[in-house]
This record gives C-alpha cells, sequence and structure tokens, in this order.
C-alpha cells in the first residue's frame, strides 16, 4: 500500500485546497480579464514571471515522475497478477471496457451535436475571421497530423526499440510495453531471482509516490496559477459565436459523466456514483487543471489505492493503460466537433458517415497522446476524410483550451471507473472496500 499523498495537515483536506486554488484562480483570470485585458502588461507580467513559471513547475514535477511510475507500476502489476494468462485476461477486460464506454462516449455526443446543429447558424464572416486569427497554430496542427497518424505503425511502434528513448521521447506506449515484457520476465524467472527485483520496483513505486506527495503540495498554488495562466489570457468574446458549440460539448461531457457513467458505476460497477465521485475529486481537479491524462496519473494512482482501495497490482496496471487508451471525453469532444466543422461548412453527412465519424472518434481518441491539445493533430486526420480542410480547425482552437480541460476531466473519470469495474470483476475488490472518508486525500 502506498503512503498517503496528503501532507499531513490538520485542518483543511488537500482536495478541498486544491479546489479553493482552482476557484481563486479562475475568479482572478475572469476579473484581470474583464476589467484589464488579456494582453494588458500587468497580466502580461503576472502570466511571464509568477503564474506560467509556477504552473510549470507544478506540471514538470507531475511529468518527471509518470514514465518511472508507469514502468514500476506495470511492471509490478503484471508481476504480481502472476500467471500470464490472468494478465491477459485483465488487460482484455481492461481493453473491453474502454471501447465500450468510449463508444457509448461519441455516441452520446453525436445524438447532441445532431439534436442541437450548433455548427448551421454560425456567420460566415466570424467563422474567416476565426480562420484567419488562428491560422498559423492551424497550420502547425495540420503539419502534425501528417506525421502523428493512427495506423499500423502505431502498433509496430509500441514495440520500442529503445526503452530509454521511449522514456525520454514522452513515448507512453513504449514504456507500457516495455514493462509489460518486464513484468511478464519476471513471472517466469525462478521466485528467487525475482525476488531482489520485485523489491527494487516496489520501493521505486514508494519513492515516486512520495515525489507526487511533494508535488502535490504545491498543487493548491499550481492549480491556481495554471487556471489563471488560462482565464486571464482566454478571449471570452469568442465564446460568443462558439457558445452554441462549447455548450454542445460541455452539455454531452456531462451528460455522458452524470448519467452514463453513473449508470455504468452503479450496475455494472456496483458502487454508489456519489460515493465514487467524492473519492476521486482530487484526481479530477488535477485532470481539469493541468488537461493531461498522463500528467494526472500520479494522482489518479494515488485515488484508486487509497480513495477507492483498489488494489495495487490492479490499479497499477490498467490505469497506464488507461491514461493512453481510454479517452471517452476525448471521443465525445472529436465526434461533435468533426459533425460541427461539417456543419459550418455546409457539409451534409449521410447516416452512414456520422457512424464512421463515431468509429473514428473511438479509434483516434485511443490513439491520443494524453497531453494538452493531443487529440488535436488526430481529428484533423479525420476532417479531410469528410471534406473539411485541415485549417478548419482553426475555428475551434481559441476555445479548445476550456474543452481540454473539461473533457480530460471526463477521460480520467472514465479511466478511474476502468480500474474499479476490472478490479470488481476479478473478485478483488467491492464498493463495501472503499475507505472511510477519514482516511481520504
Ligand atoms: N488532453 C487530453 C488528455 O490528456 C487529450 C486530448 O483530448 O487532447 O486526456
Amino acid at each position: 500500500m502506498t503512503k498517503s499523498i496528503d501532507d499531513g495537515r490538520k485542518g483543511m483536506k488537500l482536495h478541498t485546497r486544491i479546489l479553493l486554488g482552482l476557484l481563486a484562480g479562475a475568479s482572478l483570470g475572469i476579473l484581470a480579464n474583464t476589467q484589464l485585458g488579456g494582453k494588458h502588461p500587468l497580466v502580461e507580467w503576472l502570466n511571464y514571471f509568477i503564474a506560467g513559471p509556477l504552473g510549470q513547475i507544478f506540471l514538470r514535477l507531475l511529468f518527471m515522475i509518470v514514465m518511472p511510475l508507469v514502468f514500476a507500476s506495470i511492471a509490478m502489476g503484471v508481476a504480481g497478477l502472476g500467471d500470464l494468462r490472468r494478465v491477459g485476461r485483465v488487460g482484455g477486460k481492461a481493453v473491453g471496457y474502454f471501447l465500450v464506454t468510449t463508444f457509448l462516449a461519441a455516441a452520446t455526443g453525436l445524438v447532441f451535436v445532431n439534436a442541437i446543429q450548433p455548427g448551421s447558424g454560425l456567420d460566415p464572416a466570424v467563422r474567416s475571421e476565426l480562420m484567419a486569427t488562428y491560422a498559423a497554430d492551424a497550420e502547425s496542427k495540420v503539419t502534425a497530423s501528417r506525421t502523428g497518424n493512427f495506423g499500423v505503425e502505431t502498433f509496430v511502434n509500441m514495440v520500442t526499440r529503445n526503452p530509454v528513448k521511449s522514456a525520454a521521447d514522452g513515448d507512453m506506449l513504449g514504456i507500457i510495453f516495455f514493462g509489460l515484457m518486464f513484468g511478464a520476465a519476471l513471472t517466469l524467472i525462478p521466485p528467487a531471482r525475482a525476488k531482489p527485483m520485485i523489491d527494487v520496483l516496489e520501493s521505486l513505486n514508494c519513492v515516486v509516490i512520495s515525489i507526487v506527495g511533494m508535488a502535490m503540495k504545491l498543487a493548491p498554488y499550481g492549480v491556481t496559477a495554471l487556471i489563471f495562466g488560462v482565464t486571464s489570457r482566454f478571449g471570452f468574446a469568442l465564446l460568443l459565436p462558439l457558445g452554441g458549440y462549447v455548450l454542445v460539448v460541455l452539455g454531452a461531457l456531462l451528460f455522458h459523466a452524470g448519467v452514463n457513467m453513473s449508470l455504468v458505476l452503479r450496475f455494472a460497477v456496483g458502487i454508489s456514483p456519489a460515493l465514487f465521485f467524492a473519492r476521486v475529486r482530487s484526481a479530477l481537479v488535477t485532470a481539469f487543471s493541468t488537461s493531461s491524462s498522463s500528467a494526472t496519473l500520479p494522482t489518479a494512482l494515488a485515488a484508486a489505492e487509497q480513495g477507492l482501495g483498489v488494489p495495487p497490482q490492479i490499479a497499477g496496471f490498467v490505469l497506464p493503460l488507461g491514461s493512453t487508451m481510454c479517452m471517452n471525453g476525448t471521443s465525445i469532444f472529436e465526434g461533435i466537433t468533426v459533425i460541427f466543422l461539417c456543419q459550418v461548412f455546409g457539409i451534409v453527412l449521410t447516416l452512414g458517415q456520422m457512424i464512421v465519424v463515431v468509429v473514428m472518434a473511438v479509434i483516434t481518441a485511443v490513439g491520443a497522446a494524453g497531453v494538452p491539445g493531443g487529440s488535436i493533430p488526430l481529428m484533423v486526420g479525420i476532417l479531410a476524410m469528410f471534406g473539411v480542410p485541415g485549417e478548419g480547425i482553426a475555428i475551434i482552437l481559441g476555445v479548445d483550451r476550456i474543452l481540454d480541460m473539461s473533457r480530460t476531466t471526463v477521460n480520467v473519470y472514465g479511466d478511474l471507473s476502468a480500474v474499479a469495474y476490472v478490479a470488481k470483476s476479478e473478485k478483488l475488490w467491492k464498493a463495501s472496500m472503499v475507505p472511510s472518508e477519514a482516511r481520504q486525500v
């Protein structure tokens, strides 16, 4: 069992302080933006010298431990499960759950965007203005989409040639694969030989979790800084013409998390959604403020093990997979955005094409990296399939950060539900094993 990530202070819980940080950052940022404007020298100074560095240090502390954490937790998870057939079964269940929930999410998005049609009324003048404003950004995404495609090579590249290089490049799938092989090999060699390595991995895991604890002490301030950075510079004026689209994405995300996932949690996982939510909220707030499933992985692992009481061999194995492969929120966002942009460009899709959008949204959500804006280059690839110019992505780039924060939160919520589902179906955990509130972070 890992050490608690709480800092041991008496009084306010860590997640409450993080939440207060989020509210403080948002209010100060909105105040600065509306009173002074996003480009005011004071706002720029605050972002450059205070909020920017603080937010970056917090993010970097989290990213710093992601690779060792993924390697150690996957290798130990596999070794802890013991028998390779069991590893296959657990992995199969996890991937099955990822796909079913991601598909459900994309289908929900499709219903929302078709019912409300937010793209039909967008003024062509606004469309041209947005495309002109974000042209340079859009071009870099279009270029990235040419190199970052999801296909056969994605699977071949998973078999990393050099795990050290994969770790250095932030190639999560390569490290997951190496961790799987390493853990599998540990189950195949004589136990007396495996034991010292397992001890090392266990100790590495404890060290990493302890670093998470240190990083999380900074979280309330880091979160304030990150949210201030977004809200103080955000073009709120943009929200007006794109308001319908933003509301459809947020509405579908909320519906998926509040209705679809609640049904899944209640009936497939057997836990009250309110209890589940309360136990994982520190991970959700981290996801919201970092816009990155990978950066949230350390906090999510702590939430799964300490908050929900899921055994480490399941959490350590399923969560790293989930943080790169299970992206419910991203598939909602991608499906809605593709159809929204088709509406904006006057492209009418048939039912068959809509189904292709859903399938592509699921595939690219699985392939997207868990970093801010990780899904955008992949989505540019889908746009091209339906005749929307890749540069059309410019239309939504200005509001993407807010949507990214929200969809990442739903992604992480889905990952954590996957862990609970797999642990329950392996009969290693049930809702009655959730520790009492007093032990929560
Ligand atoms: N930021 C998302 C995540 O990390 C990925 C994306 O949709 O861009 O989960």
